[in-house]
């Protein structure tokens, strides 16, 4: 049971201009960078603010640095293939089964 560090509290830094900023600040009061998501500076841990409120839950580190949204995180793409030609081949099919459908009464 370490308690003896419990009362320090962990340091946010702006990760642009290095200004000490308040814990969960989504805007650097310094110079307007937006923040999404903090990293610590020690393992490069990254991720919401709510899970550095102790510091950082990886390495215990006490000072992580608010990261910059500009770091976009490619967006996963959540077009998927099967979905497209699935899409695509059953409207095709139905209408080939219509069609099909058709000629055989016809005939
Ligand atoms: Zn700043
Ligand atoms: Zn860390």
């Amino acid at each position: 049971m370490k308690k003896t560090k419990d009362r320090e509290k962990p340091h946010f830094y702006c990760s642009k201009c290095g200004k000490e900023v308040p814990f969960n600040a989504e805007i650097c009061p310094s110079c307007r960078t937006s923040f999404t998501k903090v990293m610590c500076p020690e393992c490069h841990y990254s991720n919401e603010a709510k899970f550095f409120s102790r510091g950082c839950p990886v390495c215990g580190h006490m000072a992580p640095a608010l990261s910059l949204k500009q770091k976009q995180q490619k967006a996963k793409l959540a077009v998927n293939k099967r979905d497209i030609v699935f899409l695509i081949t059953l409207p095709i099919l139905v209408i080939l089964f219509v069609l099909l459908a058709l000629l055989y009464l016809r005939s």
